[in-house]
């Protein structure tokens, strides 16, 4: 049954103390991305709220893309990458953002049609940041947001306040 593998999914997420920095609690998914059936899980439950209402799925860079890719496959659709800036060879807009600590800057291509509905994955919403500037992305290059799926809430944080309320998160701690 879903929910039994997805129990299990959630029991392979390593939460390691003090990484990157003393005094975070860092979410180590890479257990569960190397589980057959527990990304099998992961994956169609990140999908099926918004099951028909995308074209494309846009991941943020790194472990997004891992995510994005999966959930592209299995909704029988495309994906494409968020990226840090500097990294892609044609960017079309970017959009830079506060961290805990500096400034970051995320950038994405525009080579989807106008008017594409996109749903943005990534594996933990914390604050919000990231996931609000990558739909700042989508909007600034004429792209609809059809949703935001994450693996991880971190619901202290009250990211969903910042990125949106439609954040559908598989699961939230
Ligand atoms: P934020 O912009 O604060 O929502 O942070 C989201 C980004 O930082 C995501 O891309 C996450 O991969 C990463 N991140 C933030 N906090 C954590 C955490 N405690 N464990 C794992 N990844 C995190």
């Amino acid at each position: 049954p879903p929910e039994a593998s997805l129990t299990r999914a959630e029991s392979l997420i390593a939460t390691i103390p003090d990484f990157p920095e003393p005094g975070i609690l860092f979410r180590d998914i890479t257990p569960l991305l190397a589980d057959a059936a527990a990304m099998r899980a992961v994956i169609d439950a990140m999908i099926a709220p918004f099951s028909g209402t995308f074209d494309v799925v846009a991941g943020v860079e790194a472990r997004g893309f891992v995510l994005a890719g999966a959930v592209a496959v299995a909704a029988g659709v495309g994906t494409v990458p968020i990226r840090k800036a500097g990294k892609l060879p044609r960017p079309a807009a970017s959009v830079s953002y506060d961290l805990e600590y500096g400034q970051a800057t995320i950038e994405m291509a525009d080579d989807l049609p106008a008017g594409s509905r996109v749903l943005l994955v990534d594996d933990v919403l914390a604050t919000g940041g990231t996931l609000l500037a990558g739909r700042q992305l989508l909007g600034t290059l004429g792209y609809a947001t059809a949703g935001v799926a994450v693996l991880m809430e971190l619901a202290e944080l009250n990211g969903r306040a910042v990125c949106g309320d439609d954040v559908h998160a598989v699961f939230q701690v």
